[in-house]
C-alpha cells in the first residue's frame, strides 16, 4: 500500500503509540498514507514509533518529516489540551482520525482490589478516552467540521468480565458506553465514533500474564491462536477510512471467535 492508499494525506492522532497494538495501529495508517501524530507516557518509545514508520512512496519535497512524536498522559485534562495544541500547531490542522489505544491492567481480584488501583485503570482506560475525544471533537467542530473517524480500543472484557480485571472490566464496559453516546451526538458533525474489541492479542501488555493462562485463553479461541496486534491494526484502518463510511456507534469484536 503506498502514500495514496486509503488515508492518503489525513493525519491521525494514535494515544498508546509507543507500544504493542498502538504502536501497530500507527504502522498501518501510515502505509496507507496517512501522516502520523503518536503520543504515549513513553515518548522515547513514540520517538521509536515514528522512527519505523512508513513515509510514504516518495520524498516529502519541501515538506518537513511527515510523523511526530508527542508527550501525554491522557488521564490528565491540562496534558491532553496541551497535546491538541501541540499537534495542531505542528501540522497545522487537526486530527480527523483518532485512535485511543492507550491503557493500562492493575489486576487484583475484588475482594483485594485497592481503590487506588481501581481509580488508576477507570483514569486512563476510561476518562483518557474521554477526555482525547472531547479534545478531538472540539478541535475538528472548532476547525469547521471537516469529518472525522474516532476509534476507541475496548476490550471483549469489557462485555464478558475476566477474573481479576473488575477494574479494566468496568472501564472497558465504560469505553462502549462513551462510544455509543459520542457516536449518537458527533453524527450531526460527520465525525463517526466506533469502538474495537481485541480479545487476548500479544502485545507486552499481555506479557504479564501467566503463560499458562495464555495457553488456556489459546485453546479457547476457535481460530486456535492468541491474536496479533496487526490483527487490531486491520479493523482499525477499516474504521478510520471511507471503506467504513457509514458505520458508527458500533463495536467490532477481534477476538478469533472468543466468547462469540
Ligand atoms: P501496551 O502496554 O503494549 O501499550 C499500552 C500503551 O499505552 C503503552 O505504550 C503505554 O505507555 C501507554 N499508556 C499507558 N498509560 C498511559 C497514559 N496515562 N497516557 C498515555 N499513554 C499511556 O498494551 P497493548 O496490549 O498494546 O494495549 C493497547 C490497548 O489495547 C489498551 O487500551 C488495552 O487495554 C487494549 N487491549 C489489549 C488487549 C491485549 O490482549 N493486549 C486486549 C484487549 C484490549
Amino acid at each position: 500500500m503506498g502514500s495514496a492508499g486509503r488515508l492518503g494525506g489525513a493525519l491521525a492522532l494514535v494515544t498508546g503509540g509507543a507500544s504493542g497494538i498502538g504502536r501497530a495501529v500507527c504502522a498501518r495508517l501510515a502505509r496507507e498514507g496517512a501522516r502520523l501524530a503518536v503520543a504515549d507516557r513513553d515518548e522515547g518509545g513514540a520517538r521509536d514509533t515514528v522512527g519505523g514508520l512508513h513515509s510514504g512512496g516518495t520524498p516529502h519535497a519541501g515538506g518537513g518529516p511527515p510523523h511526530a512524536a508527542f508527550e501525554v498522559d491522557v488521564a490528565s485534562a491540562p496534558s491532553v489540551t496541551r497535546l491538541l495544541a501541540r499537534v495542531q500547531e505542528h501540522f497545522g490542522v487537526p486530527p480527523t482520525i483518532c485512535v485511543g489505544c492507550a491503557g493500562v491492567t492493575r489486576d487484583e481480584f475484588l475482594l483485594r482490589l485497592g481503590e487506588g488501583d481501581f481509580q488508576e485503570v477507570l483514569g486512563v482506560n476510561l476518562t483518557g478516552t474521554f477526555l482525547v475525544t472531547q479534545a478531538v471533537a472540539r478541535a475538528l467542530v472548532a476547525a469547521g467540521a471537516p469529518g472525522g473517524s474516532i476509534i476507541h480500543v475496548g476490550s471483549i472484557v469489557g462485555k464478558v468480565g475476566n477474573l481479576g480485571q473488575a477494574n479494566y472490566a468496568a472501564s472497558k464496559a465504560g469505553v462502549e458506553g462513551l462510544t455509543r453516546t459520542c457516536a449518537k451526538e458527533l453524527a450531526r458533525f460527520g465525525i463517526r465514533c466506533n469502538a474495537v474489541l481485541p480479545g487476548f492479542i500479544v502485545t507486552p501488555m499481555t506479557d504479564k500474564v501467566p503463560p499458562k493462562v495464555l495457553e488456556k485463553f489459546a485453546g479457547m479461541v476457535p481460530m486456535g491462536r492468541l491474536g496479533d496486534p496487526q490483527d487490531v491494526a486491520d479493523v482499525c484502518a477499516f474504521l478510520a477510512s471511507g471503506d467504513s463510511s457509514y458505520i458508527t456507534g458500533a463495536s467490532v469484536e477481534v477476538t478469533g471467535g472468543l466468547f462469540m
